[in-house]
């Protein structure tokens, strides 16, 4: 007896495979069922979700950015695309893909979420403002503030142009987790 492959030609049923996959299927759905997840995400879908959150991939603040979120009510409410810099990262000449990525996530999130705001949210010594701008700015607050006000309001006046139906809000957070507005 030989073995059967995905693009084996044989007639013989493959009655092994296509239970197991069943069963892996079946269980996968059965959890989610329990949960209530696909029910509550599609009434999301159909009404749309809150927004599109942009934020840097700095591993010190993921835990903080979720907490920001779910703090503000947002949990499970929102899409979210991560590019060093955040608003940099979607800005600069250095990275075109990356800024047309954010663009496109834009487009793609509106299609599939109906999304109402994008929310651009910065943070405090970002290594990206480093490797992009040459600024080290965690020494002096003042400045910094102000470089990426400078981007944040650039950024969230191309958003606005483009997408005049959306909302924007502009953060920065400090590496404590504490967040201001921008704007
Ligand atoms: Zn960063």
């Amino acid at each position: 007896m030989h073995t059967h492959t995905g693009d084996c030609t044989c007639n013989t049923t493959h009655a092994p495979d296509s239970r197991r996959r069943f069963l892996k299927i079946a269980a996968l759905g059965g959890g989610a069922m329990l949960l209530g997840v696909p029910a509550l995400r599609e009434a999301r879908a159909a009404g749309g979700i809150e927004a599109l959150l942009l934020n840097c991939m700095d591993y010190r603040l993921t835990d903080d950015t979720t907490r920001y979120m779910d703090g503000r009510g947002l949990t499970n409410n929102y899409d979210q695309i991560i590019l060093a810099g955040a608003g940099l990262g979607a800005l600069t000449e250095q990275k075109p893909d990356w800024n047309q990525t954010f663009w496109d996530h834009i487009d793609v999130a509106k299609q599939l979420h109906n999304i109402k705001r994008v929310i651009v949210m910065d943070h405090r010594d970002c290594g990206a403002y480093k490797v992009f701008l040459g600024l080290d700015l965690k020494d002096d607050p003042v400045k910094e503030t102000a470089v990426h006000t400078e981007i944040l309001v650039k950024l969230g006046g191309m958003i606005r142009e483009k997408h005049p139906d959306l909302e924007v809000e502009l953060l920065l957070m400090a590496l404590d987790g504490s967040v201001q507005k921008i704007g």
